[in-house]
Protein backbone atom coordinates (compact mmCIF):
# COMPACT_ATOMS: atom_id res chain seq x y z
CA UNK A 1 0.00 0.00 0.00
CA UNK A 2 2.87 2.69 0.65
CA UNK A 3 4.08 2.02 -2.69
CA UNK A 4 1.38 2.44 -4.10
CA UNK A 5 0.70 5.97 -2.34
CA UNK A 6 4.08 6.99 -3.81
CA UNK A 7 2.91 6.64 -7.52
CA UNK A 8 -0.03 8.95 -6.68
CA UNK A 9 2.25 11.25 -5.26
CA UNK A 10 4.83 11.05 -8.20
CA UNK A 11 1.81 11.25 -10.41
CA UNK A 12 0.18 8.78 -12.48
CA UNK A 13 2.90 8.43 -15.53
CA UNK A 14 6.33 7.04 -14.75
CA UNK A 15 9.00 6.10 -17.19
CA UNK A 16 11.53 4.13 -16.41
CA UNK A 17 14.91 2.83 -18.59
CA UNK A 18 16.75 -0.34 -18.79
CA UNK A 19 19.86 -0.79 -20.81
CA UNK A 20 20.46 -3.93 -22.62
CA UNK A 21 23.35 -6.07 -21.94
CA UNK A 22 26.52 -6.39 -25.12
CA UNK A 23 25.12 -9.43 -26.82
CA UNK A 24 28.11 -11.72 -28.21
CA UNK A 25 27.10 -10.41 -31.57
CA UNK A 26 28.15 -7.14 -30.46
CA UNK A 27 31.35 -5.59 -31.88
CA UNK A 28 33.71 -3.01 -30.03
CA UNK A 29 32.67 -3.65 -26.76
CA UNK A 30 35.64 -1.69 -25.34
CA UNK A 31 33.92 1.64 -26.41
CA UNK A 32 30.71 2.15 -24.33
CA UNK A 33 29.11 5.22 -25.05
CA UNK A 34 26.54 5.45 -22.08
CA UNK A 35 27.10 6.05 -18.31
CA UNK A 36 24.35 5.49 -15.88
CA UNK A 37 23.71 7.07 -12.16
CA UNK A 38 21.21 5.94 -10.11
CA UNK A 39 18.31 7.94 -12.11
CA UNK A 40 20.27 9.82 -14.89
CA UNK A 41 21.57 8.45 -17.92
CA UNK A 42 24.59 9.94 -19.59
CA UNK A 43 25.23 9.60 -23.16
CA UNK A 44 28.49 10.74 -24.75
CA UNK A 45 28.22 12.04 -28.43
CA UNK A 46 30.87 13.52 -31.04
CA UNK A 47 29.58 17.45 -29.90
CA UNK A 48 29.40 16.59 -26.08
CA UNK A 49 27.03 14.46 -23.71
CA UNK A 50 23.94 14.68 -22.64
CA UNK A 51 22.33 13.69 -20.02
CA UNK A 52 18.44 12.38 -19.45
CA UNK A 53 16.74 11.52 -16.33
CA UNK A 54 14.13 8.67 -15.64
CA UNK A 55 12.02 7.19 -12.18
CA UNK A 56 14.23 4.52 -12.49
CA UNK A 57 17.30 3.45 -14.34
CA UNK A 58 18.31 -0.16 -15.00
CA UNK A 59 21.81 -0.91 -15.43
CA UNK A 60 22.74 -4.06 -17.84
CA UNK A 61 23.40 -6.29 -15.45
CA UNK A 62 20.02 -5.81 -14.09
CA UNK A 63 17.59 -9.11 -13.42
CA UNK A 64 14.18 -9.75 -14.85
CA UNK A 65 13.59 -9.75 -11.09
CA UNK A 66 14.90 -6.30 -10.70
CA UNK A 67 12.61 -5.03 -13.34
CA UNK A 68 9.64 -7.06 -11.89
CA UNK A 69 10.16 -5.68 -8.49
CA UNK A 70 9.75 -1.82 -9.30
CA UNK A 71 6.78 -3.22 -11.34
CA UNK A 72 4.79 -4.83 -9.09
CA UNK A 73 3.07 -1.84 -7.25
CA UNK A 74 1.67 -0.69 -10.68
CA UNK A 75 0.01 -4.15 -10.86
CA UNK A 76 -1.04 -3.65 -7.01
CA UNK A 77 -2.89 -0.47 -8.73
CA UNK A 78 -4.75 -2.84 -11.26
CA UNK A 79 -5.55 -4.87 -8.27
CA UNK A 80 -7.40 -1.82 -6.69
CA UNK A 81 -9.64 -1.04 -9.35
CA UNK A 82 -7.11 1.10 -11.56
CA UNK A 83 -6.75 1.00 -15.39
CA UNK A 84 -3.11 0.52 -15.61
CA UNK A 85 -0.88 0.31 -18.94
CA UNK A 86 2.54 -0.93 -18.70
CA UNK A 87 4.51 -0.24 -22.08
CA UNK A 88 8.11 -1.33 -23.52
CA UNK A 89 9.09 1.27 -25.93
CA UNK A 90 12.34 1.32 -27.73
CA UNK A 91 14.46 0.63 -31.13
CA UNK A 92 14.24 -2.88 -32.38
CA UNK A 93 16.41 -5.47 -30.54
CA UNK A 94 16.89 -3.16 -27.57
CA UNK A 95 15.27 -6.26 -25.74
CA UNK A 96 11.48 -5.05 -25.26
CA UNK A 97 9.97 -8.36 -25.67
CA UNK A 98 12.71 -9.89 -22.89
CA UNK A 99 11.48 -7.22 -20.91
CA UNK A 100 7.87 -8.00 -21.39
CA UNK A 101 7.97 -12.10 -22.27
CA UNK A 102 11.12 -12.98 -21.08
CA UNK A 103 12.79 -16.26 -22.04
CA UNK A 104 12.79 -19.68 -21.17
CA UNK A 105 14.10 -19.46 -17.62
CA UNK A 106 13.91 -15.81 -17.18
CA UNK A 107 10.30 -14.89 -17.80
CA UNK A 108 9.39 -11.59 -18.37
CA UNK A 109 6.83 -8.92 -16.97
CA UNK A 110 3.52 -10.52 -18.19
CA UNK A 111 4.16 -14.10 -17.36
CA UNK A 112 5.34 -12.72 -13.76
CA UNK A 113 2.04 -10.68 -13.76
CA UNK A 114 -0.07 -13.07 -14.41
CA UNK A 115 1.57 -15.08 -11.24
CA UNK A 116 1.00 -12.20 -9.44
CA UNK A 117 -2.78 -11.93 -9.88
CA UNK A 118 -3.28 -15.23 -9.28
CA UNK A 119 -1.72 -15.49 -6.05
CA UNK A 120 -3.12 -12.29 -5.07
CA UNK A 121 -6.59 -13.64 -5.79
CA UNK A 122 -5.79 -16.98 -3.88
CA UNK A 123 -5.22 -14.46 -0.94
CA UNK A 124 -7.90 -12.50 -1.00
CA UNK A 125 -10.60 -13.39 1.77
CA UNK A 126 -13.22 -10.29 1.33
CA UNK A 127 -13.69 -10.18 -2.58
CA UNK A 128 -13.33 -12.74 -5.04
CA UNK A 129 -11.39 -12.07 -8.38
CA UNK A 130 -12.14 -13.05 -12.08
CA UNK A 131 -9.39 -12.53 -15.05
CA UNK A 132 -9.90 -12.66 -18.82
CA UNK A 133 -7.71 -12.42 -21.28
CA UNK A 134 -7.64 -10.73 -24.86
CA UNK A 135 -4.75 -10.20 -27.11
CA UNK A 136 -4.10 -8.17 -30.36
CA UNK A 137 -2.01 -6.79 -32.76
CA UNK A 138 -2.39 -3.52 -34.04
CA UNK A 139 0.18 -3.16 -37.93
CA UNK A 140 -0.52 0.05 -40.29
CA UNK A 141 -3.71 0.82 -38.68
CA UNK A 142 -5.21 -2.57 -38.83
CA UNK A 143 -6.41 -4.46 -35.63
CA UNK A 144 -5.76 -8.31 -35.63
CA UNK A 145 -7.27 -10.95 -32.67
CA UNK A 146 -4.04 -13.10 -31.45
CA UNK A 147 -6.43 -15.30 -29.78
CA UNK A 148 -9.44 -15.73 -31.82
CA UNK A 149 -8.92 -19.11 -34.04
CA UNK A 150 -6.64 -19.02 -37.29
CA UNK A 151 -9.66 -19.45 -40.15
CA UNK A 152 -11.21 -16.03 -39.03
CA UNK A 153 -8.09 -14.02 -39.00
CA UNK A 154 -4.70 -15.27 -40.45
CA UNK A 155 -2.61 -12.33 -41.92
CA UNK A 156 -3.55 -9.02 -43.02
CA UNK A 157 -4.37 -10.20 -46.68
CA UNK A 158 -7.07 -11.24 -45.10
CA UNK A 159 -7.48 -8.17 -43.09
CA UNK A 160 -11.02 -7.53 -44.96
CA UNK A 161 -12.49 -10.10 -42.85
CA UNK A 162 -10.77 -8.84 -39.89
CA UNK A 163 -12.19 -5.72 -39.61
CA UNK A 164 -14.86 -6.37 -37.72
CA UNK A 165 -12.90 -5.69 -35.19
CA UNK A 166 -14.20 -1.39 -34.04
CA UNK A 167 -13.02 0.85 -31.46
CA UNK A 168 -15.52 1.84 -29.45
CA UNK A 169 -16.07 4.22 -26.64
CA UNK A 170 -19.16 4.05 -24.59
CA UNK A 171 -21.00 6.84 -22.75
CA UNK A 172 -18.54 6.45 -19.61
CA UNK A 173 -15.73 7.07 -21.74
CA UNK A 174 -14.68 2.69 -21.75
CA UNK A 175 -13.09 1.99 -24.43
CA UNK A 176 -13.85 -1.83 -25.93
CA UNK A 177 -12.88 -3.30 -29.06
CA UNK A 178 -15.63 -4.71 -30.43
CA UNK A 179 -15.53 -8.03 -31.41
CA UNK A 180 -12.14 -8.94 -29.81
CA UNK A 181 -12.22 -12.26 -28.20
CA UNK A 182 -11.96 -12.13 -24.32
CA UNK A 183 -11.25 -15.60 -23.26
CA UNK A 184 -11.69 -16.80 -19.22
CA UNK A 185 -8.43 -17.33 -17.16
CA UNK A 186 -9.64 -19.48 -14.18
CA UNK A 187 -6.00 -20.11 -13.31
CA UNK A 188 -2.38 -19.57 -14.17
CA UNK A 189 -2.05 -22.98 -16.16
CA UNK A 190 -4.84 -21.33 -18.66
CA UNK A 191 -3.84 -18.23 -18.56
CA UNK A 192 -0.20 -18.83 -19.66
CA UNK A 193 -1.81 -20.89 -22.52
CA UNK A 194 -3.48 -18.85 -24.01
CA UNK A 195 -0.38 -16.22 -23.33
CA UNK A 196 1.52 -18.77 -25.68
CA UNK A 197 -1.14 -19.12 -27.64
CA UNK A 198 -1.24 -15.37 -28.68
CA UNK A 199 2.69 -14.91 -28.63
CA UNK A 200 2.71 -17.90 -31.38
CA UNK A 201 -0.11 -16.16 -33.38
CA UNK A 202 1.45 -13.12 -33.75
CA UNK A 203 4.98 -14.62 -34.89
CA UNK A 204 3.90 -17.23 -37.13
CA UNK A 205 2.21 -15.66 -39.54
CA UNK A 206 4.88 -13.67 -40.96
CA UNK A 207 7.21 -14.72 -43.64
CA UNK A 208 10.37 -12.52 -42.59
CA UNK A 209 9.30 -12.99 -38.38
CA UNK A 210 11.81 -10.36 -37.07
CA UNK A 211 10.75 -7.45 -39.70
CA UNK A 212 7.21 -7.78 -39.08
CA UNK A 213 6.66 -8.36 -35.44
CA UNK A 214 8.86 -5.00 -35.04
CA UNK A 215 6.53 -3.04 -37.08
CA UNK A 216 3.35 -4.12 -35.07
CA UNK A 217 2.40 -3.04 -30.99
CA UNK A 218 1.52 -6.51 -29.52
CA UNK A 219 -1.24 -5.33 -26.84
CA UNK A 220 -2.12 -8.16 -23.65
CA UNK A 221 -5.08 -7.31 -21.82
CA UNK A 222 -6.39 -8.64 -18.77
CA UNK A 223 -9.71 -7.99 -17.62
CA UNK A 224 -10.18 -7.73 -13.57
CA UNK A 225 -13.44 -8.38 -12.08
CA UNK A 226 -13.67 -7.75 -8.37
CA UNK A 227 -17.00 -9.36 -6.58
CA UNK A 228 -17.36 -8.18 -2.74
CA UNK A 229 -18.46 -10.24 -0.43
CA UNK A 230 -20.16 -8.05 1.74
CA UNK A 231 -22.59 -6.87 -1.06
CA UNK A 232 -23.38 -7.31 -4.28
CA UNK A 233 -20.66 -4.58 -5.67
CA UNK A 234 -18.33 -5.03 -8.27
CA UNK A 235 -15.29 -3.27 -9.65
CA UNK A 236 -13.76 -3.65 -12.65
CA UNK A 237 -10.36 -2.53 -14.03
CA UNK A 238 -8.05 -3.39 -17.16
CA UNK A 239 -4.50 -3.81 -17.18
CA UNK A 240 -2.31 -4.00 -20.70
CA UNK A 241 0.72 -5.09 -20.88
CA UNK A 242 2.08 -3.74 -24.68
CA UNK A 243 4.92 -4.46 -26.66
CA UNK A 244 5.20 -1.34 -28.81
CA UNK A 245 6.80 -1.32 -32.50
CA UNK A 246 10.13 -0.77 -32.93
CA UNK A 247 10.76 3.04 -32.76
CA UNK A 248 13.74 3.62 -34.89
CA UNK A 249 13.91 6.25 -37.63
CA UNK A 250 13.40 5.12 -41.85
CA UNK A 251 16.42 7.20 -42.92
CA UNK A 252 19.40 4.47 -41.28
CA UNK A 253 17.91 1.45 -42.36
CA UNK A 254 17.35 2.67 -46.21
CA UNK A 255 14.06 1.31 -46.45
CA UNK A 256 11.45 1.42 -49.03
CA UNK A 257 8.06 -0.07 -50.17
CA UNK A 258 6.14 -2.00 -47.85
CA UNK A 259 9.08 -1.71 -45.07
CA UNK A 260 8.56 2.20 -45.50
CA UNK A 261 5.23 2.35 -45.07
CA UNK A 262 5.09 0.05 -41.80
CA UNK A 263 8.31 1.93 -40.38
CA UNK A 264 5.42 5.21 -41.09
CA UNK A 265 2.71 3.99 -39.57
CA UNK A 266 4.77 2.39 -36.20
CA UNK A 267 6.30 6.02 -36.36
CA UNK A 268 3.02 8.12 -36.79
CA UNK A 269 1.03 5.91 -33.81
CA UNK A 270 4.26 6.34 -31.51
CA UNK A 271 4.74 10.03 -31.90
CA UNK A 272 0.56 10.16 -31.14
CA UNK A 273 1.42 8.32 -28.14
CA UNK A 274 4.15 10.75 -27.14
CA UNK A 275 1.58 13.62 -27.55
CA UNK A 276 -1.28 12.03 -25.49
CA UNK A 277 1.48 11.32 -22.83
CA UNK A 278 2.94 14.62 -23.13
CA UNK A 279 -0.72 16.68 -22.67
CA UNK A 280 -1.54 14.32 -19.80
CA UNK A 281 1.73 14.78 -18.15
CA UNK A 282 0.70 18.75 -18.62
CA UNK A 283 -2.58 18.16 -16.88
CA UNK A 284 -5.01 20.58 -19.12
CA UNK A 285 -5.62 21.33 -22.76
CA UNK A 286 -6.79 19.22 -25.35
CA UNK A 287 -5.14 14.79 -25.22
CA UNK A 288 -4.98 14.14 -28.78
CA UNK A 289 -6.27 10.44 -28.54
CA UNK A 290 -8.10 9.93 -31.97
CA UNK A 291 -4.87 10.29 -33.84
CA UNK A 292 -3.85 6.44 -34.19
CA UNK A 293 -5.72 3.26 -33.01
CA UNK A 294 -2.98 2.68 -30.17
CA UNK A 295 -3.81 5.95 -28.35
CA UNK A 296 -7.87 5.17 -29.26
CA UNK A 297 -7.65 2.06 -27.88
CA UNK A 298 -5.86 2.47 -24.96
CA UNK A 299 -8.20 5.90 -24.13
CA UNK A 300 -9.36 4.65 -21.03
CA UNK A 301 -6.07 3.30 -19.70
CA UNK A 302 -3.74 6.45 -19.82
CA UNK A 303 -6.15 9.03 -18.85
CA UNK A 304 -7.72 9.88 -15.25
CA UNK A 305 -7.50 7.80 -12.54
CA UNK A 306 -5.19 4.93 -14.97
CA UNK A 307 -1.50 4.65 -14.12
CA UNK A 308 1.15 4.72 -16.81
CA UNK A 309 4.27 2.93 -16.61
CA UNK A 310 6.69 3.52 -19.97
CA UNK A 311 9.64 1.45 -19.91
CA UNK A 312 12.34 2.94 -22.54
CA UNK A 313 14.83 0.40 -23.49
CA UNK A 314 18.37 1.26 -25.47
CA UNK A 315 21.31 -0.13 -26.47
CA UNK A 316 24.39 -0.09 -25.07
CA UNK A 317 26.16 -0.06 -28.53
CA UNK A 318 28.06 2.89 -29.79
CA UNK A 319 26.16 2.45 -33.77
CA UNK A 320 23.33 2.59 -31.77
CA UNK A 321 24.04 5.88 -30.22
CA UNK A 322 22.02 8.39 -32.68
CA UNK A 323 18.95 5.75 -31.93
CA UNK A 324 19.97 5.59 -28.45
CA UNK A 325 19.33 9.65 -27.97
CA UNK A 326 16.16 9.72 -30.18
CA UNK A 327 14.88 7.40 -27.62
CA UNK A 328 15.94 8.75 -24.25
CA UNK A 329 14.73 12.12 -25.65
CA UNK A 330 10.89 10.73 -26.47
CA UNK A 331 11.06 9.11 -23.53
CA UNK A 332 11.81 12.03 -21.12
CA UNK A 333 9.18 13.97 -22.92
CA UNK A 334 7.13 11.40 -21.74
CA UNK A 335 8.37 11.98 -18.23
P1 LIG B 1 13.14 -6.14 -29.14
O1 LIG B 1 11.91 -6.86 -28.72
O2 LIG B 1 13.25 -4.77 -28.53
O3 LIG B 1 13.33 -6.09 -30.62
P2 LIG B 1 14.47 -8.43 -28.01
O4 LIG B 1 13.74 -8.55 -26.73
O5 LIG B 1 14.10 -9.36 -29.09
O6 LIG B 1 14.42 -6.93 -28.55
O7 LIG B 1 16.03 -8.54 -27.66
C1 LIG B 1 17.03 -8.67 -28.66
C2 LIG B 1 18.03 -9.72 -28.21
O8 LIG B 1 18.71 -9.29 -27.04
C3 LIG B 1 17.39 -11.05 -27.85
O9 LIG B 1 18.24 -12.08 -28.25
C4 LIG B 1 17.29 -10.99 -26.34
O10 LIG B 1 17.27 -12.27 -25.75
C5 LIG B 1 18.52 -10.20 -25.97
N1 LIG B 1 18.32 -9.39 -24.75
C6 LIG B 1 17.58 -8.27 -24.67
N2 LIG B 1 17.62 -7.75 -23.44
C7 LIG B 1 18.39 -8.56 -22.71
C8 LIG B 1 18.82 -8.56 -21.34
N3 LIG B 1 18.42 -7.60 -20.49
N4 LIG B 1 19.63 -9.57 -20.94
C9 LIG B 1 20.03 -10.53 -21.80
N5 LIG B 1 19.66 -10.58 -23.09
C10 LIG B 1 18.86 -9.62 -23.55
MG1 LIG C 1 10.40 -7.64 -29.92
Amino acid sequence: EALNNIIDIKGSIRVFCRVRPFLPRNRRKNINPISTGLDKMVVKLSGGAKEFEFDKLFQQESSQEDIFAEVEPILTSALDGHNVCVLAYGQTGTGKTYTMDGVNDKPGIVPRALEKLFSHASRDKSSSLTFSMSMLEVYMGNLRDLLAPKPICRAYETSARCSNLSIQTDLKGLVEVEGLMEVQIPDLGKAKWWYNKGRRSRSTSWTNVNETSSRSHCLTRISIVRKWDSDAKTESSKLWMVDLGGSERLLKTGAIGQTLDEGRAINLSLSALGDVIAALRRKRGHVPYRNSKLTQILKDSLGDGSKVLMLAHVSPCEEDVAETVCSLSFATRAR
